[in-house]
C-alpha cells in the first residue's frame, strides 16, 4: 500500500486562513481577540514554543501579551498574575506554558485560570466538560490537532480500532475521550504495559505520545494503518540536533498507510488549535457583551 503523508503544516495553514477571516469579522464589531502567554524560567524549548505561538497569533491578527517570569517566581505572584488576567477584558485566552519549575504547584495554578479563558483545555472544569461532551469545553490543543489530522486525511473514524501510546493528561488521556466520541474502539498502552507492540500491531490507528526517539518500529504497525507521531525529541545520534518523533519514520513508512512527519505534523496543528480555541473564546465573550 502506498504511503500518504498527513501534512500538518499545510492543514494548519488552511485553518489559519479561515481564522484570519473570523478575526476580521470580530474586529468589525470592535472585538479584538487577545491571548496572554505566561512563561516561567529559562527552558529553551519552552521559549521556542512561546515565540512560535506569539508569531502565529500575529499572523492571524490575535494580539498576544507575554508575561516572562523568573525561574524563582513564587506561587503567590504567579497566582496573582493569573487572577488579574482572568479579570482583564483584553484577554480571551490564558496559556500557562508547561512544564513549570518544581517548586510551583502546576495543577493548582492551572485550575485558577477562568475555564472560559482556558484555551489549553487543562482546567478540571474543561477536562470534565470533555468527558461529558459539553460543547462549551475547550479541547486540549494537541489532541484536537491529532483528531483533525486523522479526520482530514483518513476520513471516517467510526468503527476503527485505535491504540494510544502514552497516558499523559496533556495528550494520551484526552485523546481517549475524543476517539471514543468518534466511535473508535480505544486502547491505551504506557510505560508499565508489557509488549505494547502486541496491541499496536492490530490497530487501524496508532498515536504515539511518549517522548522516546524512534520507539515505534514497523513491526508495531499493521499494514495500511494510520500513525500519528506526537513526540518531539532531539536525536542524539549521527543527525545530532535534528528533531525526531517517537516513531521511526523511515522504518514505519514502509508499512503505514498514513503517517505524520516530525517536524511538520502534529506541532503546527497544536498551534493552529490554540489560535482556534482563542478565537472561539473571543467570539463567545463578544457575543455576551454586545
Ligand atoms: P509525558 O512524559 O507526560 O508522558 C509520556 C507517556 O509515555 C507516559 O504516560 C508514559 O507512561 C508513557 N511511556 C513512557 N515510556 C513508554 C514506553 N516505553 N512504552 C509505552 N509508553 C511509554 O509526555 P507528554 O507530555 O504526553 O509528551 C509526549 C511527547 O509528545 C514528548 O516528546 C513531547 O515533547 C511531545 N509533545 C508534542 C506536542 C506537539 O505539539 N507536537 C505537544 C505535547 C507533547
Amino acid at each position: 500500500m502506498s504511503l500518504n503523508i498527513m501534512d500538518g503544516r499545510s492543514l494548519a495553514q488552511k485553518i489559519k486562513e479561515s481564522l484570519k477571516k473570523r478575526v476580521l469579522s470580530l474586529k468589525e464589531h470592535a472585538c479584538f481577540p487577545g491571548l496572554a502567554v505566561i512563561l516561567v524560567g529559562e527552558n529553551p524549548a519552552s521559549h521556542m514554543y512561546v515565540e512560535m505561538k506569539v508569531r502565529q497569533c500575529q499572523e492571524v491578527g490575535i494580539k498576544s501579551f507575554q508575561h516572562i517570569l523568573p525561574e524563582n517566581v513564587s506561587q503567590q505572584d504567579l497566582s496573582s498574575l493569573i487572577n488579574s488576567l482572568n479579570q482583564d477584558h483584553q484577554i480571551h485566552g490564558i496559556l500557562l506554558q508547561l512544564p513549570l519549575p518544581e517548586h510551583l504547584n502546576t495543577d493548582t495554578l492551572i485550575d485558577q485560570i477562568d475555564p472560559r479563558k482556558d484555551v489549553d483545555g487543562l482546567t478540571k472544569i474543561n477536562i470534565g466538560g470533555l468527558v461529558r461532551q459539553e460543547k462549551s469545553a475547550f479541547i486540549p490543543c494537541t489532541p484536537k490537532g491529532c483528531l483533525k489530522l486523522l479526520e482530514t486525511y483518513t476520513g471516517e473514524l467510526s468503527g476503527k480500532t485505535a491504540v494510544i501510546i502514552g497516558r499523559s493528561h496533556l495528550v494520551g488521556r484526552p485523546l481517549v475521550q475524543l476517539l471514543l466520541q468518534k466511535n473508535c474502539t480505544v486502547s491505551i498502552v504506557h510505560s508499565k504495559t508489557h509488549t505494547p507492540e502486541n496491541l499496536t500491531c492490530q490497530a487501524d490507528i496508532v498515536i504515539a505520545a511518549v517522548g522516546q526517539a524512534r520507539l515505534v518500529k514497523k513491526s508495531w504497525i499493521k499494514p495500511g494503518a494510520a500513525v500519528v507521531d506526537v513526540g518531539i525529541n532531539r536525536s542524539d545520534d549521527i543527525d545530532s540536533g535534528k528533531l525526531v518523533g517517537d516513531v521511526d519514520f523511515d522504518d514505519v513508512a514502509s508499512v503505514a498507510g498514513y503517517l505524520t512527519p516530525v517536524p511538520g505534523g502534529v506541532g503546527p496543528m497544536t498551534v493552529a488549535c490554540l489560535l482556534e480555541n482563542t478565537l472561539e473564546s473571543a467570539e463567545r465573550w463578544c457575543s455576551w457583551t454586545s
